[in-house]
Formats: structure tokens, C-alpha cells, sequence
């Protein structure tokens, strides 16, 4: 298996680094993604921006965030759903 360098993604992904690893995981909006890191504490939402990459606030609506399940449960993003469970 070979990687290739993906310098210009045309579809705009951001990842957390436990993903090379083989994690198991899902992709979450960028918008959700950013809000969660709101909802963090600051020393927190900076290690968790750390491990998935900068971009541009701005481009959130059009980023997709992989996290695996750890990641995501440090944001409280249990699932791409979130809102939906909760009202169940
Ligand atoms: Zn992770």
C-alpha cells in the first residue's frame, strides 16, 4: 500500500492522527466540529485542533473532520447524529 501526498485536497478533509493508526471512526461537519471545540476548554480545544489540523474557520461548512471514536468522545461529538440521539 502507498499513500501519495495530497497537497490540494479538492474536497476539503481534515483527519486526527489517530486515523493512520487504523482507528475506527466517522467523518463530522466542520461546523459541528468547530462548535464542539467551542464547548471545550481552551487547553483542550487547542489539543484537539492540534490533532486534526488547522483550516480556516471561514471554510468550515465545507470541511469534513474524521475523528475516531476517542477523539470523538474527548469533543462530545458521540456520533454524526448527536442531536437526534439525544432527543430520542
Ligand atoms: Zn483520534
Amino acid at each position: 500500500m502507498t499513500t501519495k501526498p495530497t497537497l490540494e485536497q479538492p474536497h476539503r478533509e481534515r483527519e486526527c492522527v489517530h486515523r493512520r493508526a487504523g482507528a475506527e471512526g466517522d467523518f463530522y461537519g466542520g461546523v459541528q466540529f468547530i462548535r464542539a471545540l467551542q464547548q471545550m476548554r481552551g487547553e483542550a480545544a487547542l489539543a484537539m485542533a492540534q490533532k486534526v489540523g488547522a483550516f480556516f474557520w471561514s471554510d468550515a461548512p465545507r470541511v469534513s473532520v474524521w475523528l475516531c471514536r476517542a477523539c470523538a468522545r474527548e469533543a462530545a461529538l458521540a456520533g454524526p447524529d448527536i442531536a437526534e440521539a439525544d432527543a430520542a
